[in-house]
C-alpha cells in the first residue's frame, strides 16, 4: 500500500498529521490519539511490543508447546462436541436452550509429519461446514498441549483454494509486529499504517538527530534503518535476540529514546540555574549550636552532604537537591542542618513530610532540636481545623513562625508564607518531576512577590538505581548518605511461614524476657490487588482499606495479649487520632510497652532504639522498598537485632525473590536494584498510574550499559547542536514532553 502525495515539499514527519494517511479519518485519528499518536512520525514511534513468525511454514512433528507458528494442514475430521468445562457460575449460565456456551467446533488436522487439534468455542454454521474433511487450512497460532495432541485454540486460519497449495504456498514477507493497540484500532490497521509511514519515511522527510561524532562512536544502525527493522524485520531476523529487545536497531533506538528522557530533564535542570533564589550567606552559628548540643558527631558521610547542601544555599539560584540515604543513616539531623542554616540567614523554611505519623516525628525532633536554641516549631496538618489552623496561616504569612513541620496541607490552597527560603520534602521518591515542579511553582508564590524560588532539597530512604536516576531525576543534584551511624548491627532477617506462626510467638516472648521490645506488623491489602503487590505504600488509602487494617490489627493484638499474658501489648494504627498515636509512640519508646501491634502506619521514620525486633506478617504482600522500610524499624540500637518474614504460602515466584533478596542483604541500594529488576521502573517509583516515564523500547534493567554513552550523547548535544534536542525529546516523550518546557 503506498501512501498519498505528501502535502508539500519539505514538510518533516512530526508536522504531518496522521489523518494524511489513508485510512485515517476523524474517527480513527482519535482513537490514535489515545494511543500518543498525533502525526506519522508518532505512527514511526509507536513500536511492536514483539513479532510473530509468519514467514515459515512449521511440520506439526516438530512443534512444542508455546510455540506460535503457522502451519499448513488438511482436515481429517471435524465434529461439534459438548464441552466438559468447568460448571459456569450461575449468573453467567445460559438459560437458552442448546446451552451454546459449551459446545464446542473440534477440527482435527494432519499435514503428513503429524496430527493435531483445532478447537474452537465460537463458531458459524458456515465456519462448521468449510471445515470439511480434505480441505486445506493455514492456521496461525499458539500450540498448546491438549488431552490427546497439541492443539490450538481459536488459531487465525484461512481456507486455502487448491490451486494456491499447488504452487509454493503463501507466507509473509517480514515478521510480523504486534503492536500496542487500543479498542477500535486493531493490529491490521496498525500494520497497514506503520507501512505509509515507512514508505514516508524513505523519501527522506525524517530527520536523524544524531550527530555523526555519536553516531561513529555508537557502531549502531541510522535511525531509518533502526525503524524499518524493527517495524518489518526481514525473515532471517534473530527472533529471540527481538524479543529481548537487545538487536542493534532496538539498541539505537533505546539508546535514543533514553538520551531523549536525559535531555528533558537537563533541560530543566539548566532552567532551575536560570532561575533566582535568595542567597544564604551565613557563617552557620546556629547550626554549629544544634551540632554541640547532639550527643553524637555527624558520620563523614553526613557532613560531605552538608557541605553539599550548604554549597547550594549561598548560591542565588535554587538548590534542587536529593539526599538519598539508607534507612537510619541520619537523614533527619542533616535537613536540621539546612533548616538552621536558613533561619539564621532570616528565612522560612517549612518540612514537609508524605504522612500524619512522620511529620510528627519530625515535629517532635525539629522541636527538640530547635527550641534550646530559641526557634519555635510550627505544625500544619490537614486536621488542624478552623481557629487552630487559621492561627499558624497567619502566623506563617506574617512571618511570626520561621519554621514550620506538616504534611501536604503546607501546601494547600490559602497557605501563603512571608519569605520562604527552604523546602524540605522527605520520603518523596514516589514524587514524579510533575509534583516536584508544581511543589516548586507554588514556592515561589510566598515569596513576598519577589519572584524568587526557595531551595529544594529532597530526601529519601528509597535508593534510586542509576538507570532511573538519569531518566527520572536528572533534573535533581545528587548526594548520597553512604554510611550508617557507628554502633549499628545489621538486622538478621529470616523468611518463615505462617504455619509456624507458634514459633513466632515463642520468639517475641523470648525477646521481650530478655528486656528487648518487638514490633508486630500487620498488613492487608485490598482485594483488588491480585499481584500481590501493595498499593497502600505511603500516602492515602481507601477509607475502607483502612478500617479493614485496623481492624486485622486489633484483632491480631487481641490474640497477641492472649498469647502473652506476661506482656504489655500496645496497639498503633491509622485511625487514631494523632495525639492517641503520639501517646501510644511516646509510651512504647519509654519502655512502658514489650510488643506493639501496628499496621503499616509505622512504615517511615519511627526511631525507637530499644525495639530490636519484628515480625511482619503476609510480607509477600508488601514490595520490596516497602519491607526494607519497615524492617529499619529495628537495628537502630547497638544490640543486634532480628526481621522476621512471615508468609502466607504457597509463594508467587515473584514473592520468593523479593523475600529472599529481603533476606540476603540489608543494602538499600542493591534491594532497589533488584526491585527494579523484578517490578520496573513504574512500579519502582510509583507513577505508573500518572503516565510518567512510559518507556517505548528501552528498558531500564535491560539497557543500563548504554548509560555512559547517553551521558556523553547529552553533554554534547547540548553544548554543540542544542537546536537538535527539543525535536529528539518531542519525537520521545510526545505528550509527555511539555514537562520539559516548564
Ligand atoms: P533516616 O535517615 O532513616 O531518616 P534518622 O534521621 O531518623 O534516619 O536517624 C536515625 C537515628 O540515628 C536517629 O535516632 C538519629 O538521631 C540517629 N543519628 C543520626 N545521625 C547519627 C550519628 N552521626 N551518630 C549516631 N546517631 C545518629
Ligand atoms: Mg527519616
Amino acid at each position: 500500500m503506498t501512501a498519498r502525495a505528501l502535502p508539500a515539499e519539505n514538510i518533516t514527519l512530526d508536522s504531518l498529521p496522521v489523518t494524511a494517511l489513508k485510512r485515517v479519518g476523524s474517527r480513527v485519528a482519535e482513537l490514535l490519539a489515545k494511543l500518543g499518536i498525533h502525526t506519522v512520525q508518532d505512527v514511526l514511534f509507536h513500536l511492536p511490543l514483539r513479532y510473530q513468525d509468519r514467514t515459515r511454514v512449521a511440520p506439526i512433528g516438530a512443534l512444542r508447546v508455546g510455540d506460535e507458528v503457522s502451519i499448513i494442514v488438511e482436515v481429517q475430521l471435524s465434529e461439534i462436541k459438548l464441552g466438559r468445562r468447568r460448571p459456569l457460575p450461575r449468573i453467567l449460565a445460559p438459560t437458552a436452550l442448546g446451552h451454546p456456551a459449551r459446545r464446542m467446533l473440534l477440527v482435527r488436522v494432519a499435514d503428513g509429519s503429524g496430527s493435531m487439534l483445532l478447537r474452537f468455542f465460537h463458531f458459524s454454521a458456515q465456519q462448521q461446514s468449510a471445515f470439511a474433511r480434505g480441505a486445506r487450512v493455514r492456521c496461525f497460532g499458539e500450540v498448546r498441549s491438549g488431552p490427546g495432541m497439541l492443539e490450538m485454540v481459536h488459531p487465525e486460519y484461512r481456507i486455502i483454494k487448491d490451486a494456491v497449495v499447488q504452487d509454493a504456498p503463501e507466507v509473509d514477507e517480514f515478521l510480523t509486529p504486534v503492536y500496542p493497540a487500543t479498542e477500535g484500532v486493531q493490529q491490521n490497521t496498525l500494520r497497514a499504517l506503520t507501512q505509509q509511514a515507512l514508505d514516508l519515511m524513505r523519501e527522506g522527510v525524517l530527520r536523524d538527530e544524531l550527530p555523526p561524532q555519536i553516531m561513529a562512536q555508537l557502531r549502531l544502525p541510522s535511525l531509518t534503518e533502526a525503524l524499518a527493522y524493527v517495524h518489518r524485520p526481514p525473515p532471517d531476523a534473530p527472533l529471540q535476540m527481538l524479543l529481548e529487545g537487545q538487536h542493534p536497531a532496538q539498541q539505537r533506538l533505546a539508546f535514543e529514546e533514553l538520551l531523549a528522557h536525559h535531555l528533558s530533564l537537563r533541560l530543566l535542570r539548566n532552567k532551575t540555574t536560570q532561575q533566582r533564589a535568595p542567597q544564604l550567606h551565613v557563617p552557620g552559628v546556629l547550626m554549629q549550636r544544634l551540632l554541640n548540643a547532639l550527643s553524637f558527631t555527624l558520620t563523614g558521610a553526613q557532613q560531605r552532604v552538608l557541605g553539599e547542601i550548604i554549597h547550594d544555599l549561598r548560591r542565588d539560584h535554587p538548590m534542587q537537591r536529593l539526599v538519598q540515604g539508607d534507612v537510619g543513616s541520619g537523614k533527619t539531623v542533616v535537613a536540621a542542618c539546612a533548616v538552621l542554616h536558613t533561619v539564621e540567614a532570616g528565612f522560612q523554611a517549612a518540612v514537609m513530610a508524605p504522612t500524619e505519623l512522620l511529620a510528627e516525628q519530625h515535629l517532635q525532633n525539629f522541636t527538640a532540636w530547635l527550641t534550646p536554641l530559641g526557634i519555635e516549631v510550627a505544625w500544619l496538618s490537614g486536621k488542624l481545623t478552623g481557629k487552630a489552623w487559621q492561627g499558624v496561616v497567619e502566623r506563617l504569612t506574617s512571618g511570626q513562625a520561621t519554621v514550620v513541620v506538616g504534611t501536604h496541607a503546607l501546601f494547600q490552597e490559602g497557605v501563603t508564607f512571608a519569605n520562604l527560603g527552604l523546602i524540605v520534602v522527605d520520603e518523596q521518591h514516589r514524587f514524579g518531576v510533575h509534583q516536584r515542579l508544581a511543589l516548586r511553582e507554588k514556592g515561589v508564590q510566598y515569596d513576598g512577590g519577589k519572584g524568587r524560588y526557595p531551595h529544594q532539597l529532597i530526601m529519601t530512604a528509597t535508593p534510586i538505581p542509576r538507570t532511573l536516576a538519569m531518566t527520572a531525576y536528572a533534573d535533581l543534584d545528587s548526594s548520597v548518605i553512604d554510611e550508617l551511624p557507628p554502633g549499628r548491627t545489621p538486622v538478621e532477617t529470616v523468611v518463615v511461614a505462617d504455619t509456624r506462626r507458634a514459633d513466632v510467638v515463642e520468639r517475641v516472648r523470648n525477646a521481650c524476657r530478655a528486656g528487648r521490645q518487638a514490633y508486630w506488623v500487620c498488613t492487608l491489602i485490598e482485594e483488588s490487588d491480585v499481584q500481590g503487590r501493595t498499593s497502600v505504600a505511603g500516602g492515602r488509602m481507601p477509607e475502607a482499606t483502612e478500617m479493614l487494617q485496623c481492624q486485622t490489627a486489633t484483632d491480631t493484638a487481641l490474640r497477641l495479649t492472649e498469647a502473652l499474658p506476661e506482656l504489655r501489648v500496645g496497639l498503633i494504627h491509622g485511625r487514631l487520632k494523632s495525639q492517641e498515636k503520639q501517646q501510644i509512640m511516646a509510651t512504647f519508646k519509654a519502655g512502658a510497652l514489650d510488643l506493639l501491634v501496628a499496621t503499616t502506619v509505622i512504615e517511615v521514620g519511627v526511631d525507637v532504639p530499644n525495639a530490636s525486633l519484628m515480625i511482619i506478617e503476609n510480607a509477600e504482600r508488601l514490595g520490596m522498598a516497602q519491607l526494607h522500610q519497615l524492617r529499619g524499624r529495628v537495628g537502630r540500637g547497638t544490640q543486634s537485632s532480628s526481621c522476621v518474614l512471615m508468609y502466607h504460602a504457597p509463594l508467587s515466584a515473584d514473592g520468593r525473590a523479593r523475600l529472599a533478596a529481603l533476606r540476603e542483604t540489608n543494602d538499600g541500594f542493591e534491594i532497589a536494584r533488584r526491585d527494579l529488576a523484578l517490578r520496573g521502573p513504574g512500579e519502582v517509583l510509583g507513577t505508573r498510574q500518572s503516565g510518567m516515564l512510559q518507556l517505548h523500547i528501552a528498558d531500564l534493567v535491560r539497557d543500563q550499559a548504554l548509560i555512559p554513552r547517553i551521558e556523553q550523547a547529552a553533554v554534547l548535544l547540548l553544548e554543540c547542536y542544542p537546536e537538535r534536542v527539543p525535536a529528539l525529546i518531542k519525537r520521545w516523550l510526545g505528550d509527555a514532553a511539555r514537562y520539559g518546557e516548564v
